[in-house]
């Protein structure tokens, strides 16, 4: 069985930069993803998606960042930054190598990996990282049709809903962005939300030109409403406000109503979660675990996160406590608060 020092799972961003520092302390470790580098962004982030955080606030273990613009990064910047890292600090990565089990196994690990040729493979490590992100899952209404094929939870590209008649559900930066998006590309839109006004942390280009669509009746804003059920060419929307349903006739429907934490890695592995949330109970100095030597980074810390208070740019020092716990060294001094919680 192919033994390791430390094996991390996740080539995010924050998985990524914990390899960097590990290997700057002189740890080998290795890096596996069942996608891509960078797979969440890969893909969740619609193409051309502007990051909410600016660039410096997203670049992991001290490599700039920079733009073209000067802008935020898209996702193919960031994307083919994140290349960069890998490729420049020469990290040992394999993506597309799905971890499907976990156990502990004396004082180390055993893990079952799936590979994209569906070959299987045994791995050995002593230290475990979990840096599995917490959008594993989608969220879903449970209402007939849900799953019905003209239904998705992912954008993708807006191209493809040129001349088509689409629902999007949701109040929040993905929904919007989608609306506008898709009314851009020629769709013709309809947007179910649950407030009386879409969702007030709506990033701060989208919000206004969205909200002047819908009061332009350009894009069609059903405010106070949800999806009832779901047909082959129509959805029935339930007012929230007392029984009244509309019937629309729609080609494409887009569930853009969040994702949840997958904790089935961290159940597995004897890790103590959060009823609620699903969130892992860690030491907050060195991201252990209940389970010596199992550690916790990246958004997977936060479980299912219904307002995002975990994200990139909080995450950097969990990199460096790990470091400091599995490979020695002294532990980061706190950070003071950034004066913009998220820009
Ligand atoms: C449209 C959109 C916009 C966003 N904008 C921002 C923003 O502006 N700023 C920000 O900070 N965040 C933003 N986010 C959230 C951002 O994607 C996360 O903060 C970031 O990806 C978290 O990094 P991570 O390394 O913790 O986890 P992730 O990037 O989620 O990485 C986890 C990795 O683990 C892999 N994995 C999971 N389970 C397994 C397994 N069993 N075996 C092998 N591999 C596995 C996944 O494939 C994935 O690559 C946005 C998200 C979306 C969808």
């Amino acid at each position: 069985m192919e033994r390791h020092d430390t094996v991390i799972i996740g080539a995010g961003p924050i998985g990524l930069e914990i390899a960097a520092h590990l290997g700057r302390a002189g740890t080998e470790c290795l890096v596996l993803d069942g996608g891509p580098i960078g797979a969440t962004i890969d893909r969740l982030f619609p193409p051309a998606t502007r990051f909410f955080s600016s660039p410096e606030r997203i670049e992991i273990a001290g490599i700039a960042c920079p733009t073209i613009a000067q802008e935020k990064a898209t996702r193919e910047e960031y994307l083919a930054y994140l290349r960069q890292v890998v490729d420049t600090l020469d990290l040992k990565v394999r993506t597309y190598h799905h971890v499907e089990a976990a156990r502990v196994d004396g004082d180390g690990f055993v893990l079952d990996v799936r590979i994209r040729s569906g070959a299987r493979q045994s791995m050995a490590a002593r230290h475990l990282v979990l840096a599995t992100g917490g959008m594993g899952r989608v969220r879903t209404l449970g209402i007939p049709g849900e799953s019905h094929p003209h239904v998705r939870h992912e954008l993708g590209d807006p191209h493809q809903y040129h001349g088509r008649r689409v629902l999007i559900v949701g109040g929040r930066n993905g929904a919007c962005e989608a609306a506008v998006r898709c009314w851009r590309a020629g769709a013709r839109v309809h947007l179910s939300y649950r407030g009386a006004e879409v969702h007030e942390r709506v990033k701060y280009w989208i919000r206004p030109e969205l909200e002047a669509l819908i009061e332009e009746g350009r894009i069609h804003g059903h405010p106070r409403t949800i999806p009832a059920t779901i047909d082959a060419a129509s959805v029935a929307l339930e007012s929230l406000d007392g029984g009244h349903s509309t019937t629309l006739e729609i080609d494409d429907v887009l569930l853009m109503i969040g994702y949840e934490h997958d904790p089935t890695l961290m159940k597995e592995l004897g890790i103590q979660t959060d009823p609620t949330t699903d969130a892992p109970r860690f030491n907050e100095q060195t991201m252990e675990t209940n389970v010596p030597g199992l550690h916790v980074a990246g958004t997977a810390t936060a479980g299912t996160q219904d307002r995002f208070r975990v994200f990139i740019e909080n995450c950097h020092v969990h990199a460096q406590r790990i470091t400091a716990s599995i490979a020695g060294g002294e532990l980061p001094a706190e950070r003071s608060k950034r004066k913009l919680e998220e820009s």
